[in-house]
């Protein structure tokens, strides 16, 4: 079970944890209607900083957009009401998660006529991709969501029926995480992780025409390889470059950059973060934990003892 804070915020106001119910016939419960965000605060010596607060925010605003679900707040005020309720809940590191949803009105499939209703939760939280020894993963036997269903820009519940699938299926057979290809067979990615691969010194990553989420992660690695000097290729890629790659690695809030050893049992590399991961991991580590300089303005820091 999750561990528990004081607050969760509510439509503007904090409410006790225990006081954030919903009734069984709200139109979320059903029909999956939700948008939602998942956001890392990190603990620094002597401080605690949200990573890229307002890039989240404005993602979450987005996938409200494309469901017609209208937000009353802006990004300026959910990174407000964010940074408040991790304030007063005392806690990092933590992980912070907003969400808007269609709730308790009318139950047809149509979701115009049910209130929009916007929380925003923390709790304490470590690492979701466990060990640094690498995940073996599988390619998995299910598709991420074809572009003309459930768009995948929008961070909304339902998308996560297939990850659930994606997910169950590899941890069944004995692998930590499982990669889906889209409808045309290209590496998408993990069911909560964005994909990158590296070979013969290039970097590459899934485009977001692949069927993926424009995670915040995965754009920050794209910044921190440019600075880097590292080549950036992002195009649609093969299964089997999975196979060949020299590095691959995930990346997203809970996975951060976590190296593949082997998929589908193939040994990627010899197995150990190889040296264009480790770079990356080791800047964006740096930059989160405080011991680099925030030198793209990543960190939102929150006054928590
Ligand atoms: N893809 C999916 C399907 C995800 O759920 C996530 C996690 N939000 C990611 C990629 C990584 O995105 P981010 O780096 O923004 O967490």
């Amino acid at each position: 079970p999750i561990q528990t804070t004081t607050n969760i915020w509510h439509n503007g106001s904090l409410i006790p944890w225990d006081k954030a119910q919903i009734h069984v016939m709200s139109h979320v419960v059903h029909y999956g209607s939700s948008v939602f965000e998942g956001i890392r605060c990190y603990a620094q010596p002597n401080a605690a900083s949200i990573f890229r607060l307002p890039e989240h925010m404005a993602r979450l605003v987005d996938s409200a957009k494309i469901y017609r679900m209208p937000l009353p707040y802006n990004v300026e005020q959910l990174s407000a009401a964010v940074i408040d309720v991790v304030e007063a809940n005392g806690v990092a590191p933590c992980y912070i998660r907003p969400i808007a949803f269609r709730g308790y009105g009318e139950l047809g499939v149509n979701p115009l006529k049910s209130p929009v209703e916007v929380y925003i939760a923390n709790y304490p939280w470590g690492k979701y991709v466990p060990g640094t020894s690498g995940a073996d993963v599988c390619v998995s036997s299910w598709s991420r969501l074809a572009p003309n269903t459930m768009p995948t820009l929008a961070k909304a519940g339902a998308n996560y029926m297939n990850s659930q699938l994606i997910r169950m299926e590899a941890e069944i057979n004995g692998y930590s995480e499982g990669i889906g290809l889209d409808t045309n067979g290209y590496l998408s990615e993990g069911s909560g992780e964005n994909l990158f691969l590296v070979r013969g010194g290039v970097l590459y990553t899934t485009p977001l025409a692949n069927s993926v989420l424009n995670g915040i992660t995965r754009s920050s690695v794209l910044t921190l390889a440019k600075q880097l000097g590292i080549e950036v290729v992002e195009q649609a890629l093969p299964r089997e470059m999975l196979y060949i790659c020299d590095e691959a690695f995930f990346t997203g809030t809970a996975a951060e950059v976590t190296h593949l050893r082997s998929v589908d049992r193939i040994m990627v590399g010899d197995g150990t973060m190889g040296p264009i991961t480790k770079a990356l991991h080791d800047e964006f580590f740096g930059i989160v934990h405080g011991t680099l300089p925030d030198r793209h303005n990543w960190l939102t820091p929150v006054n928590v003892k």
